[in-house]
């Protein structure tokens, strides 16, 4: 039976809920990160090892950069076809199930397991195991990996310190807290390969994502006194630099670090869409803007995409940080 004010189920409940299926889909969101994709395989592993049958959908292909995580090359956009009619779906690192994207077939609430750190997640699920001060998604999956008495293998300890890896930017954001660096510190002990995770995603760069960072570079501006700072990229920067939408992904950041910067936005008009990444260095919480514009995040990492022309994206997310005190 589902609860008519939904709310945040604890690790017992969703431990018996997981005992009781037999088949599971971990599902990512779109445009993956090694926090969406790590805490599923991790979850998916255990689950695997405990018997139960997993798939792993995800719409977009695996990032190059997260290719050697254990069990990506089993993610698939295509689910197979003789699913149980009571499979689990579990979403993993999403506010909301539409992050899923399009392709994933309608899913009842009754078959959705909501797995979250985000602010303001929606609780779409039959049961919410929504954590909002853990630095991860993955982090919250160890919870209940605790709870299922599952053996942490190092196949399992490199997703979930990926996922932390991912989302405290290499132990370097304010949500690097000292249960996140004590927890790494028990996964490397587990076997968790830090060093193929610090080379794969963070270390080893693309020239073609050198030169588009150059590019991106190039075309920074400054308003509010220097507080905010932003930039684009286009269809024909990728094409000039042959380099693609997934060499975008941690360009923000750079922005975020120019000097006297609070406030960084990077919009990739890509392909017929505008996503829009924003990120602060507290000075004001970036969920709150992009949840004016549809999109959502956390205080200090956020996301959204906006319909309609490129200039309209950048004085519609400039007015949303405007109203969050910009
Ligand atoms: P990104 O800038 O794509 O790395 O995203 C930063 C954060 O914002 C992540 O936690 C995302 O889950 C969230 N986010 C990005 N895009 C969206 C969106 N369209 N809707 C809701 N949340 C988003
Ligand atoms: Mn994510
Ligand atoms: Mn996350």
């Amino acid at each position: 039976m589902i609860e008519s004010t939904p709310r945040v189920a604890s690790s017992a409940e969703v431990v018996e809920e997981l005992r009781r299926r037999s088949s599971f889909v971990m599902v990512s969101h779109v445009k993956p990160d090694g926090d969406t994709l790590g805490a599923g395989l991790a979850l998916g592993i255990a689950l695997k090892r405990l018997g139960k049958s997993v798939a792993y959908f995800q719409q977009d292909n695996v990032p190059r950069n997260l290719r050697f995580l254990p069990e990506a090359d089993l993610v698939s956009r295509e689910l197979p076809a003789d699913l149980p009619a009571d499979t689990l779906y579990v979403f993993c690192d999403m506010s909301d199930w539409r992050r899923a994207g399009e392709h994933l077939p309608p899913v009842e609430r009754e078959n959705m397991l909501d797995i979250d750190h985000h602010l303001g997640n929606s609780l779409f699920g039959k049961l919410n195991f929504v954590l909002e001060s853990e630095c991860s998604t993955g982090t919250v999956v160890m919870h209940l990996l605790r709870e299922l008495g599952a053996p942490i293998d190092e196949r399992i300890a490199t997703c979930i310190l990926a996922t932390i890896m991912t989302d405290t930017g290499g132990f370097m954001h304010s949500n690097t807290t000292p249960e996140a660096l004590d927890l790494a510190a028990e996964l490397m002990r587990k076997g968790a390969d830090k060093e193929e995770i610090t080379t794969e995603i963070f270390l080893r760069k693309r020239v073609a994502a050198t030169r588009l960072l150059g590019r991106i570079i190039d075309a920074m501006r400054f308003e509010h006194g220097g507080r905010y700072c932003y930039s684009f990229v286009d269809d024909a920067m990728l094409a000039q630099t042959a380099a693609d939408g997934e060499d975008t992904e941690d360009v923000v950041n750079t922005l975020l670090g120019q000097e006297g910067v609070d406030v960084a936005a990077l919009f990739k008009a890509i392909e017929g869409e505008i996503r829009v990444s924003l990120r602060s260095n507290g000075a004001l919480n970036v969920a709150a803007a992009a949840q004016r514009l549809g999109g959502g995040g956390h205080f200090r990492a956020a996301g959204l995409t906006f319909d309609g022309a490129l200039s309209d994206a950048f004085s519609a997310v400039e007015a949303a940080l405007i109203a969050e005190g910009l």
